[in-house]
């Protein structure tokens, strides 16, 4: 069976969820060798091999800290050469698509980027994408090179699947670009005990109905009841109510959530770019006539100043 490539995201050897989301996928296509860089590396493979990797090349040295992506880069290609894979995986993080591009125009091939499936074909992988503000959706292979595809988080379920997940020491050596932009300082965003927004299960988002900064309080309150991310529309942001990292939408972030709550949101087409692939949406709004409940699996009009709080006393009863 062919191999796999599967970029893994970690932190310390923790794997990242849209990594195991990967591997649910990259069993679909093949046998999935994941590659995994930096610190902790080798600690990811226990896990990786309870997905379905079969291998885990793992690398570590200071280059992957001290500078940008290209020591990556240089290292995925490293394993590129040693498997000779028939797709390389890779999740649709900022950085994740830096990497791909850049391994996709040394290896010529063709790339898919933010997929949201992937299944097998004739001839080669099919990936399912979103596009136009999710207007359409689109099914497409690459026809040139290796396949590299980039996947948004909470596209595929995560499954147990035990495999070998052989440990093996990648042998990298460094390009000339690879020490060419240094990393000078990483300053850690103050942790809010929530999940990270493009991988959170639930999110719940406030846009201008929310009224000001210290009404997001209500906002947070019924997150934190459903174990949520908290997310807000560019409105609610260009106000300085909620900080840009939490946007959701066109110039924000894309979230595919099992459920996605929008309280105090009208819909327009740039908010729903970001979201309309929610499993579930929910939206909570005062007027009726809001283009968001054209959307939504459930719709509820009223004042979110009331349906919030009753809706998060409701959900911590249970
Ligand atoms: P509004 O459209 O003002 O809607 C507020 C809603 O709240 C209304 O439907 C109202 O009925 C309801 N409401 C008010 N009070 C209450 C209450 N008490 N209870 C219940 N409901 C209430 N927008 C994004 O969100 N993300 C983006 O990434 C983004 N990118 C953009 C990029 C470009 C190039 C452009 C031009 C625009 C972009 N926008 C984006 C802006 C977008 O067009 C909308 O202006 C924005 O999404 C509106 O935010 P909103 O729904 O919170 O506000």
């Amino acid at each position: 069976m062919a191999e796999v490539l599967v970029y893994v995201d970690h932190v310390d050897g923790a794997v990242r969820k849209p990594t195991l989301e990967l591997l649910t996928l990259a069993r679909r296509i093949g046998e999935p060798v994941a590659v995994a860089l930096g610190s902790g590396a080798e600690a990811t493979a226990a896990t990786l091999a309870e997905h379905g990797a079969v291998k885990v090349l793992t690398a570590d040295a200071p280059e992957f800290t001290d500078y940008l992506v290209v020591p990556k880069v240089d290292a995925l290609q490293a394993a590129y050469d040693a498997v000779s894979p028939a797709a390389v995986l890779v999740p649709s993080s900022a950085e994740g698509k830096e990497i791909a591009a850049r391994i996709a125009v040394r290896i010529e091939s063709g790339i898919i980027t933010d997929a949201i499936d992937l299944e097998a074909g004739d001839e080669g992988p099919v990936a399912t994408q979103s596009v136009f503000a999710a207007a359409f959706t689109t099914k497409s292979r690459i026809s040139k090179g290796t396949p590299v595809i980039t996947v948004k988080p909470n596209s595929a379920p995560v499954e147990a699947a035990p495999a070998a997940g052989a440990v093996e020491a990648l042998s990298v050596s460094f390009s000339a670009q690879a020490t060419g932009t240094k990393v000078t300082a990483r300053t850690p965003r103050e942790s809010t005990g929530r999940p990270e927004l493009t991988e959170a299960a639930i999110v719940v988002s406030g846009g201008r109905g929310v009224n000001g900064a210290e009404n997001f309080a209500i906002i947070e309150a019924l997150a934190d009841s459903l174990g949520a991310a908290v997310g807000a529309s560019r409105a609610a942001v260009d106000a300085g109510w909620y900080p840009h990292s939490n946007q959701v939408g066109q110039t924000g972030k894309s979230v595919s959530p099992q459920l996605y709550i929008a309280s105090g949101i009208s819909g327009a087409i740039q908010h729903r770019a970001g979201m309309q692939t929610s499993k579930t949406i929910v939206a909570i709004n005062k007027d009726a006539e809001a283009p968001i409940f054209d959307l939504v699996d459930y719709g509820v009009v009223g004042d979110l100043f009331e349906v919030v709080p009753q809706l998060t006393d409701e959900v911590k009863t249970r």
